[in-house]
């Protein structure tokens, strides 16, 4: 379903969120404060504006109040980011905000935030699982304890049968969906055969991952 979202702040994160949004077919209002940062997105969006987005009035004349979900992508300035949030939530709407640090990201909780994102931290994460191991090809952090892991398939798991290696009752966690090429099998069924070099997609506490991934590989 296509959905109505204002980016603000158009810097290389911002910026990206914009374009992708748009490319995949949703209503995009592109705000900065900045009138070059506005005009780099005049192609990327269904439309733009240079505004204040701490500015609850001209917030409202944007009729930002229908739109399905904000997201602030303003890091640097701290303080407009958390004041802009702060207007956001009391306008009545969903608000997705990029932190700077973890003081921000406390602050920025407090206050309502729908969701934090600290796209450094998290991707300085999800490098170091894939740096971690040869067989983990990408690492998503469900919780501080739970995740999903995509693993490839080495030698030892070659055409056996999911049962066969009952990786949920050796190891606790599941197979969620195997990848071989383009083909994704989502709903794998006990007696699929996994092949070398599948990719496996699999979901568990991160110390069961961590056994399967040392022991059961
Ligand atoms: P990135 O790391 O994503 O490239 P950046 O460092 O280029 O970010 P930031 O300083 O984090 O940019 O800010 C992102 C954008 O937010 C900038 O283009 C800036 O002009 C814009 N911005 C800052 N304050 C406001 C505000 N009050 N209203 C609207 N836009 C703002």
């Amino acid at each position: 379903m296509k959905k109505h979202f204002v980016v603000i702040g158009l810097g290389r994160f911002g910026g990206s969120i914009c374009r992708e949004l748009h490319s995949l077919g949703h209503q995009v209002l592109a705000i900065d404060i900045i009138p070059e940062k506005v005009n780099t997105m005049t192609d990327y969006s269904t439309s733009s504006t240079v505004t204040d987005a701490t500015d609850k009035e001209a917030l409202l004349a944007l009729g930002i109040k229908n739109f399905d979900v904000a997201i602030v992508a303003i890091g640097e300035n701290e303080h407009a980011s958390i004041q802009s949030t702060l207007v956001l939530k009391e306008i009545g709407i969903k608000v997705w905000v990029k932190a700077q640090n973890t003081n921000h990201q406390k602050i920025l909780e407090k206050i309502g935030a729908d969701r934090v994102i600290h796209p450094e931290l998290d991707m300085g994460i999800r490098i170091a699982h894939q740096l971690d191991s040869d067989n983990i090809i990408d690492f998503i952090n469900l919780s501080k304890n739970y995740s999903i892991v995509e693993l490839k398939a080495t030698g030892k798991l070659s055409n056996r049968s999911l049962i066969d290696l009952n990786v949920r009752a050796k190891y606790g966690c599941t197979i969620l969906a195997i990848k071989r090429g383009e083909d994704v099998n989502v709903s794998p069924s006990p007696n699929d055969i996994v092949h070398e070099e599948d990719i496996l997609v699999v979901m568990g506490s991160n110390s069961e991952l961590k056994h399967f991934e040392e022991k059961g590989m």
